[in-house]
């Protein structure tokens, strides 16, 4: 487990030339100039010298060996291709089609429950990716549907059909998982807000290091979703687990537009 540091800086500052210097990339516009480091860099004690001098926004991030990830008997997904809109996206109505939007809290972004399919404007253009997130969905998994019937179906997966927007019939290249299970995660030690509006519990994002473990005894080929909430102002959503041996299955064959980061 590595940490790496995001930090975000005024373009003018002549700093770029120090940290181009060390070999490290800046990426700059006309405002914002920002670059990454390890924790665990020769130089990282000098850059953290120099930026004292500096206005300057820093976030954490974990990247993890692939031991790590082969060693957890679960693991949080991260969509990695985020493409498409759920439709229709006018004013968000998407919710109405998709969703009981019935306990649906606009203050802080909970209460939604599926009870109808997506709709997309069409076949998504997978390319070499095999999962896909919609925006504005955080916590639903797409998917091609050949991968889908080739890799996770065997593994007693249940997908969903996806409709094209226009027509309402069923795409022929794209599904969404089916998750069904809640878990509980062990949060004593972690930071929530209670909605003023409706009551609702929400947990701050976790960003960094092992997500916290557990607490009830899930089962084997798992796809589920925590029953908590996390997010921050009007976004809430649940962060979805899969089983180990969903997780071997997606990297024994290379599949792409997914990360995981191992549970405790
Ligand atoms: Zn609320």
């Amino acid at each position: 487990m590595k940490k790496i540091y995001r930090i975000v800086f005024n373009t003018e500052e002549t700093i770029i030339n120090y940290i181009e210097s060390i070999g490290i990339k800046v990426d700059s516009n006309e405002i914002n100039a920002v670059f990454y480091i390890e924790e665990n860099h020769e130089k990282f004690q000098d850059v953290q010298e120099k930026m004292k001098n500096y206005d300057f926004r820093v976030t954490v991030s974990t990247k993890f060996t692939k031991k790590e990830k082969d060693n957890a008997k679960y693991l949080i997904v991260k969509i990695t291709w985020v493409n498409g809109y759920p439709m229709p996206d006018d004013a968000m109505e998407y919710r109405e089609e998709t969703y009981d939007n019935s306990l649906f809290c606009l203050s802080c972004g909970a209460g939604l429950k599926q009870n109808n399919s997506f709709l997309l404007k069409g076949e998504p253009k997978w390319g070499k990716k095999d999962f896909l997130k919609l925006f504005w969905v955080e916590d639903e998994i797409f998917m091609k549907k050949s991968t889908y019937e080739t890799i996770l179906k065997p593994l007693g997966i249940n997908a969903l059909p996806v409709l094209h927007y226009k027509t309402k019939k069923v795409l022929d290249t794209v599904v969404q998982l089916e998750i069904k299970d809640k878990l509980k995660i062990d949060l004593e030690d972690y930071t929530y807000t209670k909605c003023t509006s409706c009551n609702q519990i929400k947990y701050r994002i976790i960003e960094n290091g092992f997500f916290p473990k557990i607490l009830d005894n899930p089962k084997n080929s798992l796809v589920a979703r925590t029953h908590e909430y996390f997010g921050h102002d009007a976004l809430a959503f649940n962060y979805l687990i899969f089983s180990h041996d969903i997780y071997k299955a997606i990297i024994e064959n290379k599949l792409k537009g997914i990360d995981f980061i191992p549970v405790e």
